[in-house]
C-alpha cells in the first residue's frame, strides 16, 4: 500500500506508481529485450547510482544470456539536471568492444548526460548500443536521443524512489512519488 504521502528533507511527496505498476512493465520490457536480443548475449551497462533497482529486477526478467557490469556519470545535484557530464567510471575499451550494449538509466530528463555519454560509448566500438530507461520526461528532452525501451513517459516533475534519491534520500522507497505541488 503506497501512503498518501511521504516526506523527504522536508519537501511533500504524493504517489505516482506503484511496485505493481513498476513490475508489470519492467516484466514486458525484459521480454522485449528477451526477443529482440534472442541468440544475442548483451552487456548492460547500469548507470549508478539511480538504475540499480531498476537493473536488478531489468536483468532478472531477461530470459537471455547476458553480462552487466556499472558505471557512474551522474552530476546531478538537487531538483534539476545541470547538464554537466563528469567522468565515465568503471567501463573500459575491452570490456565493450564488439558487444551488444544496453544502457540501463533510471531516467532520462533532459538528455544531456546520455547524447554527451553516447559518444565516449561509441569510442569503444560497441556493435551497437540501445538504452533502456525505466522514466523518460519526453517534454524536457532537449537532445535528440533515441530510447529503444521506455518504462513509462511522465510529466515535467521531480520523482523518488525505486532507486532515485532527492539529496541522497528515498532510494529505498519501493514506490515511486511525485513532488508534490
Ligand atoms: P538528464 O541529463 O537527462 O537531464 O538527467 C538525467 C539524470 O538526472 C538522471 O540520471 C537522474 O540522475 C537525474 N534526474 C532527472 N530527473 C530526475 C527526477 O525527477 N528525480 C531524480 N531523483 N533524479 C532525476
Amino acid at each position: 500500500m503506497m501512503k498518501d504521502h511521504i516526506k523527504v528533507h522536508g519537501l511533500a511527496f504524493r504517489p505516482y506508481l506503484s511496485q505493481e505498476q513498476i513490475a508489470e512493465r519492467v516484466g514486458e520490457i525484459g521480454q522485449q529485450i528477451s526477443r529482440d536480443y534472442e541468440g544475442k548475449s548483451p552487456l548492460f551497462l547500469a548507470v549508478l547510482n539511480g538504475a540499480f533497482m531498476f537493473a536488478a529486477d531489468l536483468i532478472r526478467a531477461c530470459a537471455i544470456d547476458c553480462s552487466i557490469t556499472f558505471i557512474r556519470l551522474s552530476s546531478y545535484e538537487g531538483l534539476n539536471s545541470s547538464g554537466k557530464l563528469k567522468t565515465v567510471i568503471g567501463l573500459q575499451k575491452e570490456d565493450v568492444k564488439g558487444q551488444d550494449v544496453i544502457i540501463i538509466e533510471d531516467i532520462v530528463d533532459t538528455g544531456h548526460t546520455m547524447s554527451e555519454f553516447l559518444p565516449q560509448l561509441a569510442e569503444m566500438e560497441p556493435a551497437s548500443v540501445a538504452i533502456a530507461s525505466l522514466l523518460v520526461k519526453t517534454e524536457a528532452l532537449e537532445c535528440d536521443i533515441d530510447i529503444q525501451y521506455t518504462g513509462f513517459e511522465i510529466p515535467m516533475k521531480f520523482v523518488i524512489g525505486y532507486g532515485l534519491d532527492y539529496d541522497g534520500r528515498g532510494r529505498n522507497i519501493p514506490d515511486i512519488y511525485q513532488l508534490a505541488d
